[in-house]
């Protein structure tokens, strides 16, 4: 039985993957496969942190069992499928039990929402979430008659929940999250920026630290029972980095959960649509339109045209050395701009620069009889300053570029969570395949 769970934190407290290790802690049912921790719409504007919603399958559990956390000491298992659906109505208890006890209720824009369900939804509801800005009512109506859930407050977490429970997890990546409840602020920077040097030595790991920018990135940014997460595309290691990350730091945690997620997959970017969106994400090809400029803040755009709309790509403060290669673009290259779209401007993630146009100078002609630099005297009239003689035509130059065609990111400290690092790439594929779903392969998602 599915269990999709949202909407249970704020900014200062808690975090929704805690309430799953807290299932998992105390639930009489076994964990079928991994618990989720599903990214949705980075844009919109009501989320917390990261967007991400949570989903855990429960029954009594049969086939492989293997270890995927370990709480007060005592190991978190899962089995490979379920033998035994357990009544969704008990489960539902129990788990608006847990969530009740658990969810921040001193702020009232918590609005925690439970879905419990028999199968999975339709990876198009995946895909809306990852899209639009969906009302709660629509997702009430997709509920009704498919599945149970509970809404504590406005209830608007439900969103999350089922969506959540929607994902199909074509690309998948780990994530290990180490807790301590309610939180834990006694690490120094620089034991931080060790500690985050441990998974980096793993090939599987990404997003540990940022050195060019000093920042350990496995650490969370705002107050959480979470003390660092390490994200990977191979859940063994993680578990070797949790060890030896214990056994070089005398960390006080309560223990650890492993979570699939979709994180570095880009399954929020839709490649080459036809239109764009507000609040969509996308790769687009586009040809350069104009020089670069840059605002106050630090903030660097460059005009673009996609399908003869004009855009611009933007590249933000917080994108440090990435806006240099911003700086770099000219009229005429074109790239491959991967980013969130608003109010007619791509704020980028990654780009591809794909062909690099020639920088041309136009320079007054040198007087051949003199060997003197003509002086220009209006549109395309050159004068030699010893012998008078009169040229038409200036010199033309190559000016080298200093960019070179390829891949660019933005640095760890200015990740989305669902940005595909460029390390990935060969992992997954550049293409994303996420957007090819249509009505007839989802029939076993219970639509
Ligand atoms: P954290 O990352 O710490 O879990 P968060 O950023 O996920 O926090 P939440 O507190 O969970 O933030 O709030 C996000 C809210 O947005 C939830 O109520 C969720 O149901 C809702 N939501 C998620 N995706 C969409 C979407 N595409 N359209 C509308 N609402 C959404």
């Amino acid at each position: 039985m599915y269990v999709g769970i949202d909407d249970t934190d704020n900014k200062n407290e808690m975090c929704t993957t805690y309430i799953i290790s807290q299932i998992a802690r105390n639930s009489r049912y076994d964990i079928i496969g991994y618990p989720g921790l599903v990214r949705l719409n980075p844009n919109i504007s009501h989320k917390t942190r990261g967007n991400g919603a949570l989903n855990i399958n429960l029954g009594k559990g049969a086939g492989n069992k293997k270890i995927i956390g370990k709480i007060n000491d005592k190991y978190v298992y899962s089995y490979d499928r379920i033998k035994e659906e357990p009544d969704a109505y008990e489960l539902m208890d129990l788990i608006y039990g847990i969530v009740s006890d658990y969810y921040v209720k001193e702020d009232e824009n918590t609005n925690p929402g439970i879905v419990v369900s028999s199968s999975r939804f339709h990876p198009q509801l995946y895909m809306k979430a990852l899209e639009d800005d969906i009302r709660p009512e629509f997702i009430e109506n997709y509920l009704d008659g498919r599945a149970i859930y509970r809404k504590i407050n406005n209830g608007h977490g439900i969103i999350g929940a089922a969506a959540s429970l929607a994902w199909p997890a074509e690309k998948i990546t780990y994530e290990l999250l180490d807790y301590k409840y309610p939180h834990y602020n006694f690490l120094q920077r620089d034991t931080k920026l060790s500690m985050a040097s441990i998974p980096e030595k793993y090939e599987s790991t990404f997003n540990n630290i940022d050195y060019a920018n000093n920042y350990p990135a496995i650490f969370p940014k705002f107050k959480t029972p979470v003390i660092f997460g390490i994200r990977g595309v191979n859940s063994y290691d993680l578990l070797k980095i949790y060890d030896e990350m214990k056994a070089n730091y005398n960390i006080k945690d309560e223990g650890f959960i492993i979570f699939e997620t979709n994180q570095g997959t880009d399954d929020h970017i839709i490649n080459e649509p036809e239109y764009l969106f507000e609040l969509g994400s996308y790769s687009i090809t586009v040809v350069v339109s104009s020089y670069p400029y840059n605002i106050h803040g630090g903030h660097y755009f460059i005009g673009a045209k996609y399908k003869n709309i004009d855009i611009n790509l933007a590249a933000f403060e917080p994108t440090k050395d990435f806006r240099k290669i911003i700086w770099s673009l000219i009229p005429g290259d074109v790239v491959k701009a991967y980013g969130s779209y608003s109010m007619g401007t791509i704020k980028l993630e990654k780009i591809k620069i794909i062909s690099l146009s020639k920088n041309l100078k136009a320079e007054p002609p040198v007087c051949p009889n003199c060997r003197v630099k003509t002086k220009s005297k209006g549109k395309l009239d050159y004068r030699c300053p010893v012998c008078r003689r009169r040229y038409k035509n200036p010199e033309i130059y190559i000016i080298n570029r200093k960019i070179k065609e390829g891949f660019y990111e933005v640095p760890i400290i200015a990740r989305r969570h669902l940005t595909m690092p460029l390390k990935l790439i060969n992992y997954f594929g550049e293409e994303n395949d996420m957007y090819n779903w249509n009505s007839s392969n989802g029939q076993n998602h219970g639509v």
